[in-house]
């Protein structure tokens, strides 16, 4: 069997950024992280190993005189004024692209506010980019969890539509289009009272077509990610989507000899929260199973 690693799989740029920062920082001594570094088990033991402490905000809130690296998921900023009153070193990871996204939300609502606008999120409740989100508009936001569970809106105010930026484009656009009809219905122009903010990141968005190719290649895909990792649901959905004999696993323990079957070629791909030498391992026990079993 033809065992393939998908080339453009592994971290995204703002969660290898992070992880970077991390190990360089490490250099010097333990650091806290606020919250786990990124949603993948295996890459936060390992880096717990070299003296990374993931802990939660309850246990942030009490620490005084140390550092704390800021995920790329990025912070509200009453974590900053948390750090600040503790004598807290910030160790600034948060990707660049959450940055900018959380200067415009905040640009946005400061700006609008004295047409009354709506701002809505599409994202999920309680992840941490959210929140952050959220921490710039003086939590005023409205979180939108799917294009077919729309928000209570006032349809006399304008509303400005903004997604985490892992979000599926396609769903998306979809809430988008449903917002508007709502709009047109009572009578309002949606042209003019709903704007769509392109916040979906292009790491997520490109890799969307790309993971749907890849899979349409492949008899067999193995999606590996964290179970934790909204963005491993959503990109192993596109590949299921599109090849139905796609699995999901965590770990190497999780691949499943019945899987290859019959089957000619195995693809091996994951999310952007995904490290690549775990897809290289999972590769590795792949093809080590292969070889030591004949599949019945
Ligand atoms: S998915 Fe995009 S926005 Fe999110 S951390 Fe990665 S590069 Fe940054």
């Amino acid at each position: 069997m033809k065992v393939e690693v998908d080339s453009l799989s592994g971290f995204c740029f703002g969660v290898r950024n992070a992880v970077e920062i991390a190990e360089r920082s490490l250099v010097e001594g333990r650091v806290y992280s606020l919250g786990p570094i990124v949603h993948n088990d295996m890459e936060v033991k390992r880096l717990a190993a070299m003296g990374l402490v993931s802990i939660d905000h309850s246990e942030f809130s009490a620490l005084k005189n140390c550092k704390v690296l800021i995920r790329a998921h990025g912070e509200p900023p009453d974590t900053y004024a948390t750090a600040k009153s503790n004598n807290i070193e910030i160790i600034e990871a948060t990707c660049p692209i959450v940055k900018k996204l959380q200067r415009k939300i905040k640009q946005t609502w400061e700006r609008d506010a004295a047409d009354g606008s709506q701002t809505v999120i599409f994202g999920k409740p309680g992840h941490a980019e959210v929140t952050g989100l959220l921490g710039q508009i003086n939590k005023e936001g409205i979180i939108v969890t799917a294009p077919d569970s729309l928000p209570a809106l006032d349809f006399n105010k304008p509303v400005n539509l903004f997604a985490q930026t892992t979000m599926s484009i396609r769903d998306y656009a979809l809430l988008a289009e449903a917002i508007k009809a709502k709009y047109r219905e009572s009578g309002a122009n949606p042209d003019v009272m709903v704007k769509t903010h392109k916040t979906i990141c292009r790491q997520i968005s490109d890799r969307e077509p790309h993971l749907k190719e890849f899979a349409g290649n492949h008899d067999v895909i193995i999606f590996v990610s964290g179970n934790e990792s909204s963005n491993g649901r959503m990109l192993y959905q596109v590949c299921k989507s599109i090849n139905p004999a796609t699995y999901f696993v965590a770990g190497e323990g999780d691949l499943d000899i019945l899987w290859f079957k019959d089957r000619k070629t195995a693809g091996i791909c994951g999310a952007t929260s995904t490290p690549k030498w775990l897809i290289e391992k999972i590769k590795d026990a792949a093809v080590k199973m292969l070889s030591k079993h004949s599949c019945p």
